[in-house]
């Protein structure tokens, strides 16, 4: 029997992970990915700024799993029905149990032009393009649009602007946050709202909030309602659909993250809706722990398949209980945990602790030390430089 996981990021690796321990020997686990390595996607922005950390980001999958056969390849398609996914230049792979862990894309909202003139930040690559591009902006003083206020844009446009203070361009660079919703992140409570507002004012970042973006030039961002901006760069955090295997769907799954009979969704990739009957947001934290509940069922099913005979396993079902959140804004931080909201030298800890932690959780020990070094290394920097 074979056992299938496509994509290693959080949701793909946390199963996998667990799957290493608690499947049968005899069934084999194999993790299809088209990058090879695990991503801790969620600090990409920081290589905006601090490119060097982008290798502690950035994990070989031979060094987070143990028994899994890995195979470097992208999944064109997946046919749970038949059991095969088809693979870059047509080869197929056959499976018993398919774990989708695709992640998402970014979505454009079928504007094309903004598809064309944005760079998206999804990627490792796009984090040395949204840089590379920067640089000029930095050069020759200008204007960086990012588009989308989400978790994903926040923490871009707080990096620009920090990057713009530590190169003394404040003055002749804007960034400039423009979210359709009336506050920032759309969607949370109004207090996390408040102190993420303070925190961008304070970075410098300029937020048009109520603003939507309706197309793009090669010079300026148009919106709804409103004059054009112009731009001198463009990054496009605007929300993600579902992978292109799944023809940018994103499945409905319920709590128990079964998509079919032989296969199981979540991350990003799924539109999971929760034991509560409540629609995750797609997040980091969120995916980290469906992998759980994920893992557990597979296991059961893959058992129960194995023995057949007697009822159906019963199945674990996901609760998103919501722990807290955390969002960078340069070299500020805003932290919700439980009903307090923290700002400053305490959410900075908070962050430092989670990313460290997390990296540990999937065995990067050393790349967990090397975080909380840059973090104390990056905290000293700027205790000495003069404001
Ligand atoms: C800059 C940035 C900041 C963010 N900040 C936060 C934050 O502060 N908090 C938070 O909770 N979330 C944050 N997020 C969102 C979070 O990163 C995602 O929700 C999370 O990565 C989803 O995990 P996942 O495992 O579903 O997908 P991913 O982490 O995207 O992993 C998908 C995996 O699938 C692989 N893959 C994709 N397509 C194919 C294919 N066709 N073939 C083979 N392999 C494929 C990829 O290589 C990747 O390894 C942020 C995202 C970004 C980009």
């Amino acid at each position: 029997m074979r056992v299938a996981i496509f994509g290693a990021g959080y949701a793909g690796l946390g199963v996998a992970r667990r799957l290493e321990r608690s499947l049968p020997d005899d069934v084999e686990l194999i993790v299809v990915d088209e990058s090879g390595e695990h991503v801790v996607r969620h600090l990409l922005h920081r290589g905006i700024r601090y490119p060097d950390e982008l290798a502690h980001i950035r994990l070989p999958l031979g060094l987070v799993l143990e028994r899994a056969t890995i195979r470097e390849a992208r999944v064109e398609a997946l046919d749970h029905t038949a059991g095969v996914a088809t693979l870059t230049d047509g080869e197929t792979l056959s499976y018993d149990f398919g774990v989708v862990t695709l992640g998402g894309d970014p979505e454009f909202f079928g504007l094309e032009d903004v598809a064309e003139y944005a760079t998206p930040l999804h990627r490792p690559a796009d984090v040395d393009t949204i840089r590379d591009d920067f640089e000029a902006v930095l050069a020759d003083g200008g204007r960086v649009v990012v588009g989308g206020g989400g978790l994903t844009g926040i923490q871009t446009a707080g990096e620009l602007a920090a990057l713009a203070r530590e190169r003394d361009a404040s003055e002749t660079v804007a960034v400039t946050l423009v979210e359709q919703a009336d506050a920032v992140p759309p969607g949370f409570d109004d207090r996390l709202q408040d102190a993420v507002g303070d925190a961008l004012e304070s970075a410098g970042v300029e937020c048009h909030t109520s603003t939507t973006i309706t197309g793009a030039t090669d010079d300026a961002v148009t919106v709804a309602d409103g004059d054009p901006i112009r731009y001198d760069q463009f990054v496009w955090a605007g929300g993600i659909r579902g992978p292109a295997a799944q023809d940018g769907d994103r499945p409905t799954v319920p709590a128990t993250l079964r998509l079919g009979p032989n296969a199981f969704a979540l991350g990003d990739a799924a539109d999971v809706v929760d034991a509560d009957g409540t629609r995750v947001p797609p997040t980091a934290h969120a995916a980290i722990r469906q992998a759980g509940v994920a893992a557990t069922n597979v296991a059961r099913v893959v058992e129960h398949r194995l023995a057949p005979g007697g009822f159906e396993p019963r199945l674990e079902r996901y609760n998103d209980d919501e722990m807290g959140w955390l969002v960078s804004v340069g070299d500020d931080a805003v932290a919700r945990v439980g009903p307090t909201i923290l700002s400053g030298a305490p959410a900075n800890a908070v962050k430092t602790t989670v990313g460290a932690g997390y990296l540990t959780s999937i065995g990067a020990v050393e790349d967990a030390v090397a975080h909380v070094q840059d973090a104390v290394a990056h905290e000293s920097a700027r205790d000495v430089t003069p404001q």
